[in-house]
């Protein structure tokens, strides 16, 4: 943990305050960390001399704060990437104007129109959307709608050389493969009246860098095709997935999996709860399967995976991708999700009971007043063990490590909040917290229901002054000079 979440970490009454207040679950989020991870990437893109901008990937956290304190920052630098029209309306609302607005993701006439009444840069999935997007651009008299459009099946795309080895790509269901482009080119030269195409886009699901790399020098040349044909794209966008390292140990990371594997094949004790596997499992003592897991630990992650991207040589004509951006000219865009919220946030949880685990012997079972839903780290793979906040003073001569599962506050087997054992320098009391770190991509709320009417967790914002946290609820939270929140 860097230290904003660290030291908020440490300020175990005023967070123990907060949900006395506010209730369990809670979110606590620090919305000048964004700023600071957002300051991060522009670093990258001074150091190659680019342009364009940073679209935060809203879908990540629907937090207001987070989303209002990027507004404030630089207008030509920072937007926001949009995937429903209510993160459309919510973007807006936060301060965001149109030209900072991306708005991505599969589209249907009910996105689509507002996205183009309000003049956001749309990002065209399919053909399809390029037809609907100019019909209704035609039919309701709007202004010609600014498009990129979002690629895919990047290894089919030939007839540059062919250097190199034939790297595989992942499979999308999103964009239109490479191999599709021309039609579409046809029909953006038939729309010219509706949309100005202004550029390229991906995102790929994968951490290989060197896919990515790949990707970048496809649409530059793919762009160089098109102003052979009088078209003037001028921005790639690459997308997301910088990744967050959230293991800051490599080895402690690999002697974790390694024991999964282990006790997958039953050469150690079970290190999950009734032997789950996390996808592994053991066919005539061979581990098989791959693990649903988040690389926990990750060499570079963030602004430095794309510096690492944007330095690598590109298989085809050899230079760097800043190097061939920079001779083109043109704009580079991406979309951080996870890495632009790293650090950005915790989730806080109240032990609402502890009991032996039934076959586990010296384990036990943590019920904790949230539910899978709430917090959902496991649910994408991220194994990242909670920190245990007590409430009062531990009393002296109860401080045994000790080994648990923590499951959810819904009356479902499968409500578990770790299917894995989880190590506490204690075992914890009813009444004392527990905070899982790092929760603000993907993991707050994003899963969030309301089964058994269990409430919805309460999102607050903190920013410290001197010595004390000063707070706000998210709805509340709005970037100028001091919080109008209270300190507690
Ligand atoms: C989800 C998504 C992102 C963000 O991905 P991260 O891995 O969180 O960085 C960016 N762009 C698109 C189109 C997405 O769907």
């Amino acid at each position: 943990m860097a230290p904003p979440l660290a030291s908020l970490l440490e300020a175990r009454p005023f967070l123990h305050s907060l949900v006395d207040a506010l209730g369990s679950p809670l979110n606590i989020l620090l919305p000048e960390v964004i700023a600071e991870n957002t300051a991060r990437f522009r670093a990258v893109y001074h150091r190659y001399h680019l342009a364009g901008r940073v679209y935060f990937a809203h879908k990540a956290n629907r937090s207001s704060a987070l989303a209002r304190r990027l507004a404030a920052e630089d207008v030509a630098a920072v937007g926001i990437d949009v995937a429903s029209p209510e993160e459309l309306q919510h973007a807006l609302s936060c301060g965001f104007t149109r030209d900072r607005i991306m708005a991505t993701g599969p589209k249907d006439a009910g996105f689509l129109w507002p996205a183009a009444r309000v003049g956001a840069t749309v990002n065209l999935d399919s053909p399809g959307e390029l037809e609907l997007l100019s019909g209704l651009v035609r039919k309701h008299g709007l202004r010609r709608a600014a498009v990129l459009v979002r690629l895919s099946g990047f290894e089919s795309a030939t007839g540059h050389g062919g250097a190199g080895t034939r790297l595989r790509s992942r499979r999308s269901r999103f964009g239109t493969p490479l191999r599709d482009a021309q039609p579409l080119l046809a029909a953006l030269e038939r729309h010219t009246d509706a949309v100005e195409w202004t550029g390229v886009a991906y995102h790929l699901d994968t951490t290989g860098v060197e896919e990515k790399v790949r990707a970048l020098e496809q649409c530059v040349l793919f762009m160089d095709d098109c102003r052979a044909r009088g078209l003037a794209p001028r921005a790639v966008d690459i997308g997301g997935g910088f990744g967050v390292g959230y293991v800051a140990e490599a080895g402690e990371w690999e002697r974790w999996t390694t024991a999964l594997s282990e006790s997958v094949l039953g050469g150690r004790p079970p290190l999950t709860w009734r032997g789950h596997g996390y996808g592994l499992r053991n066919e005539g003592g061979t581990v098989r399967g791959a693990a649903a897991l988040y690389p926990g630990h990750r060499p570079t992650a963030g602004p430095g995976y794309l510096d690492e991207l944007l330095s690598l040589p590109a298989p085809v004509l050899g230079r760097t991708p800043a190097t061939l951006l920079l001779e083109h000219l043109h704009d580079l865009h991406i979309e951080p999700g996870r890495s632009l919220v790293d650090q950005c946030g915790l989730s806080l949880a109240w032990v609402l009971d502890v009991r032996p685990a039934d076959s586990d012997v010296g384990h036990y079972l943590v019920r904790l007043g949230m539910n899978a839903g709430d917090m959902s780290l496991e649910e994408h793979g991220v194994l990242v063990d909670p920190v245990l906040l007590a409430r009062g003073e531990p009393e002296k001569g109860d401080e045994e490590p000790v080994g648990v599962f923590l499951a959810g506050n819904l009356c479902l087997e499968a409500d578990l909040i770790t299917r894995r054992l989880v190590h506490l320098p204690r075992l914890p009391r009813v009444g004392d917290l527990l905070a899982f770190a790092n929760t603000a991509g993907y993991a707050m709320g994003f899963h969030a229901h309301r089964a058994q009417r269990q409430p919805l967790a309460r999102t607050v914002a903190v920013e410290r002054q001197a010595e004390s946290w000063r707070w706000c609820l998210d709805e509340d939270y709005w970037p100028i000079a001091s919080m109008g929140g209270t300190s507690v």
